[in-house]
């Protein structure tokens, strides 16, 4: 069996759902459970009306969600004939209008709008979206069943970021998802949304729907997860800052989890992680051109050293660390490392010298907070605007002649951080945000501008 997985572009109107749909029709031969996001902006729509409903604005909550509703009986309207059938999805939609309402309403009395609220707002998103998918499917002769992920997607009680628990997921799935696979069954469920053992919806973090489709892939030893997005595959560098990138035909897992880290909005960052686990080949295909192959996740694929693709990502501040006594070197890490765990940071890049430290850290945190804790156990110096550029391919560790061409290709640009050696597969250098363009620039024009390798590389297709 298969996953296949579906954002929100490829689901966002009557059109993209046929489509969808039709993509479904020519793969039920290898008996794919399909993982559908809510349609483009909707979860953006709902997380605005809950905020509107939070300031006491409800007017403004429900013209927002009339708004979304109105798509979502458009594709119905378009998209479903079956009067039974259509009946049956129309009333799930009016009734989650109404749920929403209520939700509207209580929040906009008490103004208050928990991670546990939002997570009741959101998950309307994904519930319609794949309701729709799955009467798309059936309308087009597909055995499709809609399954709902409270039924399986158990996840910690962590609201708006939640981890499944991998095991409950799993135990579930194979009881409930199996014997409908068995039976022929094309199974449609929902990105982004779990459930905690209590029963109250969660969601894990925005864009993880990838990150679903993986988790349920892993959980039922899927032969291939396929992601389906608007793009042709993994790009040598971003289309918006490179004139002419190329497509990545396949790439080694640890390469691609690299990438998702380091700005490739392609693959959401954890995504990778139950993939990789359990050896699982992840494709990432367009579903706006669905006869090409896209770029191929396996670890089957190449073995020669060689760079991938190079991801960037700014809006990153660096602090840097001396500690006011010699602690032990691990006692010192130890408080750095609590102090970044309590307000839950991870860090894009960390070095350290014997003693002294340096972070980069997405400058989005609550830094002044940090660095208020930090102080209390070093010396802080601490550096705004700056941005981290990733260089990603296999064997660049064992490859001294990358390395140089890489610092070649950087000449004249003041480095702060450089990480290499904890990644078999990456370096990742820390400079001035006004400067990561350029170096994402000049590193394309020495990698890829020249020769490439067809084996590993197509020109790219797209506009
Ligand atoms: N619908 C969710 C979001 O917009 C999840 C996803 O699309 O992956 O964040
Ligand atoms: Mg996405």
């Amino acid at each position: 069996m298969i996953v296949m997985k579906f954002g929100g572009t490829s689901t966002q109107d009557a059109k993209a759902q046929s489509n969808v749909a039709s993509i479904i029709h020519n793969h039920v031969h290898l008996s794919p459970v399909v993982v559908i996001s809510a349609i483009a902006k909707g979860t953006n729509y709902l997380e605005r009306a809950g905020k509107f409903a939070e300031q006491g604005n409800s007017e403004e909550a429900i013209a927002l969600l009339t708004e979304l509703f109105a798509r979502h009986y458009q594709i119905l309207e378009t998209n479903v004939q079956d009067s039974t059938r259509k009946k049956g999805v129309l009333d799930v939609i009016q009734h989650s209008f109404n749920e929403l309402k209520e939700l509207v309403r209580g929040v906009s009395i008490l103004r208050e709008l928990t991670p546990r609220t939002l997570d009741a707002f959101y998950c309307f998103g994904e519930l319609l979206s794949s309701r729709l998918i799955a009467a798309t499917c059936q309308e087009k002769g597909i055995d499709a069943v809609w399954l709902d992920t409270k039924e399986f997607m158990v996840t910690e009680a962590n609201h708006n970021r939640a981890m499944p628990i991998m095991e409950l997921v799993q135990e579930k799935l194979s009881v409930i998802a199996l014997p409908l696979i068995r039976q022929g069954k094309v199974i449609v469920t929902q990105g982004f949304i779990g459930i905690t053992q209590n029963g109250f919806r969660t969601t894990m973090g925005r864009e993880s729907s990838d990150y679903s489709a993986t988790i349920i892939g892993a959980a039922l030893n899927a032969d291939e997860i396929q992601i389906w997005t608007d793009v042709d595959g993994i790009l040598t560098a971003d289309p918006r800052v490179v004139s002419s990138p190329k497509k990545v035909k396949t790439m080694l897992p640890e390469e691609a989890f690299e990438l998702s880290y380091f700005g490739a909005k392609v693959l959401h960052a954890n995504s990778m992680l139950p993939a990789l686990e359990k050896n699982i080949p992840v494709s990432i295909r367009n579903s706006m051109n669905p006869s090409h192959d896209g770029t191929k996740v396996t670890t089957g694929s190449n073995t020669k050293s060689c760079i991938k693709s190079i991801a960037y990502k700014n809006n990153v501040s660096v602090i840097t660390l001396s500690p006011y006594k010699r602690y032990g070197q691990f006692i010192f890490w130890e408080h750095v490392y609590n102090i970044l765990t309590k307000y839950d940071v991870t860090a894009n890049v960390t070095t350290t010298s014997e003693f002294n430290v340096a972070l980069a850290l997405d400058s989005k945190y609550n830094l002044t907070a940090i660095v208020h804790e930090l102080s209390s156990v070093g010396k802080i110096t601490m550096f705004d605007r700056k941005g981290i550029v990733c260089v990603v391919g296999f064997g660049i560790q064992q490859t001294p002649e990358f390395l140089s061409r890489i610092f070649a290709s950087l000449q004249g640009m003041k480095l702060s951080v450089i990480s290499f050696g904890a990644s078999k597969s990456s370096i990742t250098l820390v400079l001035n945000e006004q400067e990561v363009e350029h170096a994402v620039r000049q590193l394309h024009r020495e990698f890829f501008e020249g020769e490439i390798d067809v084996e590993l590389f197509e020109q790219n297709l797209q506009e």
